[in-house]
């Protein structure tokens, strides 16, 4: 019998968790990501029944299969529903071919016009209500380098007994995505501008975990992409492209943290049919060294064009690590002990074959991002934000047909890196234009742990 509603770490060493405990906690207690005991099952056929589907009704399907009875299919529903009401277009992830047998796969009609939404705007939902059931109030902390923030801001700005606090690098990201996180309204957003990078932030989220009692008072817990349901929201639409496509695809994905393309992962382990996943990175190349060299080791940063994914370390790429090792969670719970002392892991061989089984990667330069901006415009009229053209420019490398490239960003968050591209700026929506005019709220933050406890501190006590 497959389990696919209850959850272990990938380091052996955390209770088994049901949906709602692991929505709340995030992180797993043993430093570990959570992944179910078994992946759901779905048949061909009814995978290929998603073809006539809602966008919404395929998403249930998928997810009622590790919600389990944490909450009831009625309430699933209607927070699902509720999730994709806000959405510009009602296919939700639509498919629109750029020719020659490429597709891109617009994830960036939610709110916050890129694909983050897609997963935090049924989070949010999900997390209230299980914070609800379960009582007390809940501190969110995420590091983002620039989407995940103004996703969560979206999702979780103004719910009861829950506090946000957003860690960006400080002048790292886009004027467009800076406002979208700091002109939020609501009294329980507190955006830090932290001095240092994406990375630093990330570790002094990773330290506050780390610091048990404090996190325990203050019932910390993480949104960003190591909360598997953002995987399991994030499986959906490999599930609904391919079957729109009505064949299996090549998914070309723009990757940072390993979230996205893990999800594609997901969705094969659950009977998908996928042709090959293609980590696209830019010049922060660590999934591309690991997967063409066989070493995983932190490189130096690079402040790129596409800065959601200008990252040194890949959390996701754990949950990988213990699939690809046959869900070995002593090994898993090993290399990653080693990995955070010597950031380096040489890929054991038969972790190394499977991963390459699955998985191709290419990383491209500025200049080549910059160049595919130019080519799919001169090709088609359509403009793409430069992380789709780190997707496209890696497409362009593999050549498979068909290659699904996913769009995870509207142009006009990037109107920068598109103008420099085709010297013209990206039409920006009207709700991105209102944000220039209202007035911001943040806090500069030194990348030190004490000073982030005690900024928390006075707020929750304000
Ligand atoms: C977050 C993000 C990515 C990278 O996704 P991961 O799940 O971190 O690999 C790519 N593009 C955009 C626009 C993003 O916001």
């Amino acid at each position: 019998m497959t389990d696919s509603s209850h959850f272990i770490s990938t380091r052996g060493q955390a209770p088994r968790a049901n949906f709602a405990q692991v929505l709340l906690a995030g992180l797993a207690p043993d430093g570990g990501l959570y992944v179910p005991v078994a992946w759901p099952q779905f048949s061909q056929a009814q995978i290929a029944d998603f073809a006539g589907k809602r966008y919404q009704e395929v998403a249930f399907e998928v997810l009622r299969r590790f919600v389990g009875d944490a909450f009831s299919e009625a309430d699933l529903k209607a927070d699902i529903e509720a999730a994709y009401a806000g959405f510009e277009l009602p296919a939700i992830a639509p498919l629109s071919e750029i020719g020659d047998g490429q597709y891109l796969l617009e994830l960036f009609h939610g709110p916050t016009f890129a694909f983050k939404d897609i997963a935090l705007q049924i989070l949010g939902r999900l997390f209230a209500r299980a914070l609800k059931a379960r009582g007390g109030r809940a501190t969110i902390v995420a590091a983002t380098s620039g989407d995940t923030g103004s996703a969560a801001i979206a999702a979780l700005g103004g719910l009861p007994n829950i506090e946000v606090f957003v860690l960006h690098p400080k002048g790292r990201v886009s004027d467009v995505q800076r406002r979208q996180m700091t002109t939020s309204p609501h009294a329980n957003v507190h955006n830090i501008a932290l001095e240092g990078s994406f990375d630093d932030a990330q570790a002094l989220v990773k330290g506050l975990f780390a610091e048990t009692d404090f996190a325990r008072e203050i019932s910390l817990t993480a949104v960003n992409s190591i909360n598997f349901v953002r995987i399991a929201a994030q499986a959906v639409y490999y599930f609904t492209a391919t079957a729109a496509l009505g064949r299996p695809a090549t998914f070309v994905v723009p990757t940072g943290n390993f979230g996205d393309i893990f999800a594609g992962e997901a969705a094969g382990r659950m009977g998908l049919a996928i042709e090959r996943l293609v980590i696209a990175t830019n010049e922060n190349d660590i999934m591309a060294r690991a997967l063409n060299t066989g070493v995983y080791a932190a490189g130096a940063e690079h402040h790129t064009l596409s800065p959601s994914m200008d990252i040194q370390v890949a959390s996701n790429f754990e949950r990988a690590l213990f699939e690809a090792s046959g869900r070995d969670s002593d090994w898993t719970a090993a290399a990653m002990n080693d990995f955070s002392k010597t950031r380096r892991l040489v890929l054991p061989a038969n972790v190394l074959e499977d991963l390459r089984s699955r998985y191709s990667a290419f990383a491209c330069s500025d200049d080549e991002t910059l160049a595919a901006i130019r080519r799919v415009h001169a090709a088609t009229g359509r403009i793409i934000d430069p992380h789709t053209a780190v997707a496209a420019s890696a497409a362009a490398h593999f050549g498979a047909r068909p290659s699904v490239i996913l769009s995870t960003a509207h142009p006009a968050k990037f109107p920068d890196a598109v103008t420099r591209a085709i010297a013209q700026a990206p039409p920006v929506p009207p709700a991105l234009a209102a944000l220039e005019k209202m007035p911001e709220k943040l806090s500069d933050l030194a990348n030190k742990l004490p000073l982030l406890r005690q900024f928390i501190s006075s707020r929750l006590t304000a």
